[in-house]
């Protein structure tokens, strides 16, 4: 498998001179096999995703953790769905009606291009499934569990020929979590990890994200040696994110952490 970083960034696009090789975009995971790809919400980074496709209509599944503004942003400017042979299949464990509703509402007309996600001039097949157990699909076995984040949040896990990925974008850890039901088994974690420990502990405990530490400990609480680390602070440069990196991989010396970086290819 390989791992596809569109999207980095939590919250908001924040594009600076000092963020290239981190990346400024809103979270877009894309997880590929020999021939397939999943791809895991639609922030800004999926229009990135898009400008790389040789051929752009086709065949695509995207998965939503959730609705929040920066899980959403980008599916406008992701180019295959103004075409007619496109067949985009969305999935959440959410009700199919609550999906339509959520979607319908952030695309309104008084945000276009177009008035809604099912409106007649969008010409590519939108297919809503409401996911209630693990699905399989070209090989991969998909499955979610819900997250500690507002807005009714969830995480994912991907296995293939041995492989299993968790997928937790938004979710703020606790010293005792919920790793005893989502599995002690994964090779990858991709954890959200948005704080400093002392940002944490100073002023953002509760507000749905982790802290470096929470986020690597909950990890390996769930089996993982490999832990990518995204959902980076907006304003965070990259000379930040690099000392940040070296010192966790100073302080879990057993562990390879990386911090998520846009459009580089994580073999699994
Ligand atoms: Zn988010
Ligand atoms: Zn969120």
């Amino acid at each position: 498998m390989k791992i596809i970083f569109w999207g980095t960034r939590g919250a908001i696009s924040a594009p600076k001179p000092d963020q290239i090789i981190f990346g400024v975009h809103t979270t877009c995971i894309e997880i590929r096999n020999e021939n397939d790809s999943l791809l895991f919400d639609a922030g800004f980074g999926i229009g990135r995703y898009s400008d790389s496709l040789p051929n752009k209509s086709g065949i695509y599944h995207l998965f939503f953790t959730h609705f929040h503004w920066d899980h959403v942003q980008g599916i406008g400017y992701f180019i295959p769905i103004f075409l007619p042979s496109t067949y985009l299949y969305i999935y959440s464990p959410w009700t199919i009606e609550r999906l339509k509703k959520q979607l319908n509402y952030y695309f309104d007309y008084s945000f276009g291009p177009f008035s809604s996600i099912e409106d007649k001039n969008l010409s590519s097949h939108i297919l809503y499934n409401s996911l209630t157990g693990p699905v399989e699909m070209n090989g991969f076995t998909i499955g979610f569990f819900g997250t500690m984040h507002e807005g009714n949040c969830y995480g994912y896990w991907v296995a293939y020929q041995g492989k299993k990925i968790a997928l937790i974008t938004d979710h703020e850890a606790r010293a005792v979590d919920s790793y005893k039901f989502w599995g002690t088994d994964y090779d990858v974690v991709i954890h959200d990890a948005q704080y400093t420990d002392e940002e944490y502990q100073q002023v953002y405990r509760g507000r749905g994200h982790s802290s470096f530490s929470l986020a690597i400990e909950n990890s390996q609480r769930m089996g993982a040696h490999t832990i990518i680390l995204t959902h980076h602070e907006p304003l965070r440069t990259d000379a930040e994110l690099l000392i940040i990196e070296e010192s966790l991989r100073q302080k879990y010396p057993d562990l390879r952490i990386i911090l998520a970086r846009e459009q580089v290819i994580y073999e699994i």
